[in-house]
């Protein structure tokens, strides 16, 4: 499997990226009440790091859906596996993704997410791919811009594993 990965983002590049967005969620939510919401499985390097990264109060939630169809594409249509512990009314909230490509699973846990009225909800992402995006979601903060490629590594998988590679490869199948 390993074989086949070419390297994208080594740990050096993604550590620095991380720090930065880590220190720009520090300016832009001084003193307002923050929970920071973990899409899984994919999210938990990143998302570890990035809130290591920020240096103020603030609440982690997770939230785990799962994409109708199966495959590497998803179809758009989500039911929650895993939600958020807690309300997020009147909250500022911020989604954490590991990856946004077509943007139909953001699309669709944003809607879920604003019908709870938080006082703000926004989007943070390690990897974008803008190319394959189906519908237009918006997207704060990005790590890393990315071609159209299929990602393994810190976090993202194959057939649920690679997640554990500290760095993002392209997979060649
Ligand atoms: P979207 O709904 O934006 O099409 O898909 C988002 C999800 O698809 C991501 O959270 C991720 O699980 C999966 N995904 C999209 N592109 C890639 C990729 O290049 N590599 C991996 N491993 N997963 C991807």
């Amino acid at each position: 499997m390993r074989d086949r990965i070419t390297p994208l983002l080594t740990e050096a590049q993604i550590r620095t990226r991380v720090q930065e967005l880590g220190a720009q969620l520090t300016q832009d939510y001084a003193g307002k009440d923050l929970v920071v919401i973990g899409l899984l499985n994919g999210v938990f390097p990143f998302i570890a790091d990035l809130v290591r990264a920020m240096d103020m109060d603030l609440n982690i939630s997770f939230m785990q859906v799962a994409s109708y169809g199966g495959g590497t594409e998803s179809t758009g249509e989500v039911h929650i596996l895993k939600d958020l512990d807690r309300g997020i009314q009147g909250r500022h909230a911020l989604i954490v993704e590991d990856i946004v490509d077509t943007g139909l699973t953001l699309f669709k846990v944003g809607k879920l997410l604003r019908d709870r009225e938080p006082a703000s909800l926004k989007v943070c992402t390690l990897l974008d791919k803008p190319s394959r995006r189906k519908v237009q979601v918006p997207v704060d903060y990005v790590g890393f811009t990315i071609e159209d490629h299929f990602v393994v590594g810190y976090g993202l998988d194959l057939d649920d594993k690679l997640r554990n590679l500290p760095y993002v490869g392209v997979y060649h199948p």
